[in-house]
């Protein structure tokens, strides 16, 4: 506890104190604001993390407000999603709010800048405008429409509501200034005309308010303290205070943080969509898509993405993370969590041939090392059982080299017995087909009176009570480490061998009746999750991660 007090706090928990202890605000309120046009990706459960992660450490509130104010992308199917990745996540929001909710107010906050001479409606094209705006460098010229009278404004953006203008023909301006140096303050759009219907308000709108013009609004509707947003919206900030300023509306607070960029990963819902239509992936949810759903499916659990926002933080700076990290989170949750069991990915048959044809021993395997309340759970042994063709070498090292099986070498079959292999056949292909082995009944585990030693231990699984499966081997979509800094289309860089299906596998017997989203750890091997694929005749696993880090090794690290 002690520690937990000391624990330095980040710019944004510092900048929240200040607030609370100088009485500026009783209580915080925050919000997460997505845009409902795809699916939310690991980026914004940093974002979310932030902004519920304060409302609970300071005991104050967080909305999910839906940005939805672009109809044509915008679509219910992802409402939904995102709401349920959140919740997912951990986290229960206070109100749930759409931006859509506010075209009313936020219409009569535009007519309140036209009043004010604030605001007024232009005719020039984009193109037109684009010629008189000038450049950072280079002060802007005014639009001839600058002049018009609060009254001729006000009648023409009624118009422009009910629908007397084509898209494009007219947009609504906030006056500002056309020669500030910062370019989002030469007179921005408020409103543009758009005959599109929207997925909440259907065609009772055929004007809709820019990002600009909605998000500080609607942050001010409801009260927010503290607007949260990702380092890119910096340069926005003055017209989001102009706006409150002319407003007079709710003093919300505008504060960017780093926005997370992830080594070997595509944080752009855009692009993301990119890969979803062009089937680069099965959906939003494919396990190796970078979406909460994705991750999901996979087997990542929200106690590793809570450890992994937690470790990186929130800066001031952009910057790349490593996606090893990611992992190592999901490896530490999943290694306390998950029963260990036999799954033998490319099977080899073993005969024990001084075992008896038809008898069968009971043994006892411990479920999770990790976690003694796991318990133990009973495994079948017989005379014949599948090893790992990658534990069997016919021309073996040296015996301090090679701990595993080959001609005349000694092994122990996990809490079973010793076993020496005495020969093996080859198919037709030159391929092993089965080993032989001898067992000495004095070694059983737990129970061993030989005093015998040897160094390799071998998974198994019974040949009798085998489970087939598929198993989905997924690895990094992407096989570039900063697809930041890429020059062609970032698609080229997708990792052909990103997805492997094993058929071939077999899993011991107490997998027969796993169901969707059970996580186990296959020993040796990895960590898997029972996907939503399944049907009755086919169990489908999906594998979540190796055991190691195999691109640290692949890079020399
Ligand atoms: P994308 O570029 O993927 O479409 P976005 O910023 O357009 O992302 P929004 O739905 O508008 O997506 O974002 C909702 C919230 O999540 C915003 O506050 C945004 O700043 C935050 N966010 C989005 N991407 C990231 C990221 N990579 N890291 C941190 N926060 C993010
Ligand atoms: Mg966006």
């Amino acid at each position: 506890m002690e520690s937990e007090k000391r624990e330095s706090l980040n710019f944004i928990e510092q900048m929240i104190e200040n607030d609370l202890k100088s009485g500026k605000h009783q209580a915080i309120q925050t919000r997460f604001p997505p845009e409902p046009n795809g699916y939310l990706h690991i980026g914004h459960a940093k974002s979310i993390h932030l902004n519920f992660g304060l409302a609970q450490k300071f005991n104050g509130k967080c909305n999910l407000r839906f940005d939805d104010t672009n109809p044509e992308k915008e679509e219910t199917e992802y409402v939904e999603s995102i709401k349920s990745n959140v919740k997912w996540l951990g986290f229960d929001w206070d109100g749930e709010y759409y931006a859509s909710d506010y075209f009313p107010q936020l219409y009569d906050f535009a007519k309140k800048l036209i009043n004010k001479g604030k605001a007024y409606v232009d005719d020039l094209s984009q193109e037109e405008f684009n010629e008189i705006k000038g450049t950072p460098t280079q002060p802007g010229k005014e639009s001839p429409y600058r002049s018009r009278t609060a009254e001729e404004n006000l009648k023409l953006f009624e118009e422009m509501r009910d629908g007397k203008y084509q898209n494009g023909q007219k947009v609504l301006r906030a006056k500002i200034d056309m020669s500030s140096p910062n370019m989002h303050m030469r007179d921005p759009i408020l409103y543009r005309i758009k005959h599109v219907d929207h997925h909440r308000t259907g065609s009772d709108w055929c004007i809709y308010p820019t990002y600009d013009f909605a998000h500080g609004q609607s942050d001010s509707i409801e009260n927010v303290t503290h607007s949260l947003c990702t380092l890119e919206f910096e340069v926005h900030r003055p017209l989001y205070e102009w706006l409150i300023k002319e407003l007079e509306i709710f003093p919300s607070k505008q504060t960017e943080f780093a926005r997370l960029n992830l080594s070997y990963t595509i944080v752009s819902k855009r692009k993301l969509l990119e890969l979803v239509e062009g089937k680069f992936v099965s959906g939003w949810d494919d396990p190796r898509m970078p979406t909460i759903s994705g991750i999901r499916r996979r087997g990542f659990t929200p106690e590793s993405i809570k450890k992994f926002a937690k470790s990186i933080g929130v800066a001031r700076r952009d910057g790349i993370t490593d996606v090893a990290l990611l992992e190592h989170a999901v490896r530490e949750d999943l290694n306390k969590k998950t029963n260990r069991v036999f799954g033998i990915l490319d099977p080899v048959k073993l005969v024990i041939t001084n075992w008896p044809e038809y008898k069968e021993e009971t043994l006892t395997a411990i479920n999770n090392p990790e976690d003694e309340s796991a318990g133990t759970r009973d495994m079948m042994f017989g005379r014949e059982v599948y090893i790992d063709r990658g534990d069997f070498l016919e021309n073996p090292p040296s015996p301090k080299k090679w701990y595993r099986l080959g001609p005349d070498r000694e092994v122990r079959l996990k809490y079973a017995y010793i076993i020496k292999c005495t020969g093996f056949d080859k198919d037709e292909n030159g391929e092993i087909s089965t080993i032989y082995a001898e067992y000495d009944p004095e070694t059983r585990s737990g129970q061993d009176t030989s005093g015998k030693k040897v160094k390799g231990t071998l998974g198994w699984v019974s040949v009798k009570h085998a489970v087939n499966t598929e198993i989905r081997l997924y690895d990094r979509l992407f096989q570039t480490e900063n697809l930041n800094e890429i020059e062609d289309d970032f698609k080229n860089h997708l990792n052909p061998d990103s997805l492997e299906i094993n058929t071939k596998a077999v899993l011991e017997g107490s997998l027969k009746d796993a169901q969707v989203g059970d996580q186990v750890q296959f020993e040796r091997v990895g960590y898997f999750r029972v996907d939503e694929d399944t049907t009755e005749d086919n169990l489908v696993f999906n594998r979540t991660i190796t055991l190691r880090d195999n691109w640290a090794k692949k890079q020399g690290k």
